[in-house]
């Protein structure tokens, strides 16, 4: 199964791809990216965040 990982050290926490894909990616209350756990992830979805993080680093652990 493909599951969408976050490069914690490159993120800057802006956001984005909990605003693009809200169902996977969710800041938490420390302020960090928390990938949600789900059976299967929405691929177009992920790839949009993937496409818009700023620093490009999400991607797909496979
Ligand atoms: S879009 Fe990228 S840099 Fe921004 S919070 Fe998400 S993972 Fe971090």
């Amino acid at each position: 199964m493909k599951i969408p990982v976050v490069e914690m050290g490159e993120c800057v926490r802006c956001g984005v791809c909990q605003e693009v894909c809200p169902r996977v990616f969710k800041l938490n209350d420390l302020n960090y990216i928390e990938v949600i756990d789900m059976d299967i992830y929405p691929e177009a979805e992920v790839d949009e965040a993937i496409k818009t993080c700023p620093e490009h680093c999400i991607s797909w652990s496979l």
